[in-house]
């Protein structure tokens, strides 16, 4: 699941967006990102990867700005590399942006660009998107807020965004559909995150924003309007008593008995800004390899401990939906076990870790074996 985090007061911005997307790290990602304004140009860093892998390439004396937008992203459209890395900027490099979640109708979007001269650098969503901000601000003479909220009333799909302006440095413009978005009023400073873990270090006053609404937020204010009818929404502050631990646990007496009742839950925000208006699911990995899920004649999901609890329920969805047998096997098993391994096989390997040595050890054997 990817992250959000966003700052702007008077601190160094790159510190406090490492920080936060590193306490999202726990979500899942495959390529992370950071863009601060400095004496009015836009820096980006990012890179495929960890967020050690971005905090090692990122050169500290260049971001010195004190506003800034900070990604983990999970791809949907395009393959986890630096070129699809968020932030994405528009053709001028004045606008950045930072996304969420879905554009389902970026074909039409891109095209409409396209034949407006627009060229493209990524095969993203997110880049139409800031695209289409940045040609609405261009032709339209509407302050930076304004051009945000007009170009989101054209956009059909999912999306927590945050968005900046190298010519309106003081302000990050935030919105919301269908991912989430918490904003943290501090002292002179303001913090936005996808998720509550990413900003209580600094602030106890918060907000949510609604699906449907835009913000901006400056150093010492905000405004939120109703991206649809333009309307100024009032917003609830609220007041966070707890630990992060607190908060983390919740009235559950063990993180164990948390985990267990939280799954629908968990689900839920982990799909969230991955569904389509149609109900399709659109699921970064899954969907690179939907033609050979669909066509190999044997399907088979090797796991340990708790992934194989996973993959057993997997098999029953998948079972369900291809039509055809889905053998799910314990991965110290695999080697021994399993007969009918050739190309004609698809292997799925879960790993909560990534680096379970008998599962690794499976997809090897597996490999060897032609699937
Ligand atoms: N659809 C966007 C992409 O593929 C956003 C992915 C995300 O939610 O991290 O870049």
């Amino acid at each position: 699941m990817c992250g959000i985090v966003g700052y702007i007061g008077n601190k160094s911005a790159s510190d406090i967006l490492l920080k936060g997307l590193k306490r999202l790290e726990y979500r899942g990602y495959d390529s992370a990102g950071i863009c601060t304004i400095e004496n009015d140009k836009l820096i980006t860093t990012k890179c495929k990867g960890k967020v050690s892998d971005l905090e090692s390439r990122l050169n500290k004396s260049i971001h010195r700005g004190s506003t800034g937008i900070g990604h983990t992203r999970w791809a949907t459209h395009g393959k986890p590399n630096q070129k699809n890395a968020h932030p994405h900027s528009d053709i001028s490099g004045q606008i950045s942006l930072i996304h969420n979640g879905i554009i389902e109708n970026q074909h039409t979007l891109k095209e409409f660009l396209k034949r407006q001269g627009v060229a493209f650098k990524s095969e993203t969503d997110s880049e139409v998107l800031v695209q289409f901000i940045a040609y609405i601000y261009r032709t339209q003479e509407l302050d930076f807020f304004e051009s945000v909220r007009i170009a989101l009333g054209e956009v059909v799909g999912a999306y927590g965004i945050l968005v900046i302006n190298k010519n309106e440095p003081d302000k990050i413009v935030a919105a919301k559909m269908g991912s989430p978005l918490i904003i943290g009023l501090g002292d002179g400073e303001n913090y936005i995150g996808s998720d509550i873990s990413a900003i209580m270090e600094y602030t106890r006053n918060i907000f949510y924003l609604d699906d449907g609404e835009v913000a901006e937020i400056t150093t010492d204010g905000y405004k939120v309007n109703h991206i649809q009818h333009d309307n100024d929404v009032i917003k609830e502050i609220k007041k966070i008593e707890n630990t992060l631990e607190k908060i983390e646990k919740g009235n559950y007496k063990h993180f164990m008995l948390k985990e267990i009742f939280e799954q629908p839950f968990s689900t839920q925000e982990s799909i969230r800004g991955r569904i389509d208006s149609q109900n399709n699911a659109k699921l970064g990995g899954v969907h690179d390899y939907l033609q050979d899920i669909l066509d190999k004649k044997y399907i088979y999901i090797t796991a340990c401990g708790t992934s194989w609890h996973a993959a057993q329920i997997g098999s029953y969805i998948l079972e369900k939906v291809l039509k055809k047998p889905v053998k799910v096997e314990y991965a110290s098993e695999f080697r021994y076990r399993c007969n009918h391994i050739d190309s004609d096989t698809l292997l799925i390997a879960i790993s909560q870790s990534g680096e379970t040595a008998d599962t690794l050890a499976a997809v090897k054997n597996a490999k060897e074996r032609g699937a």
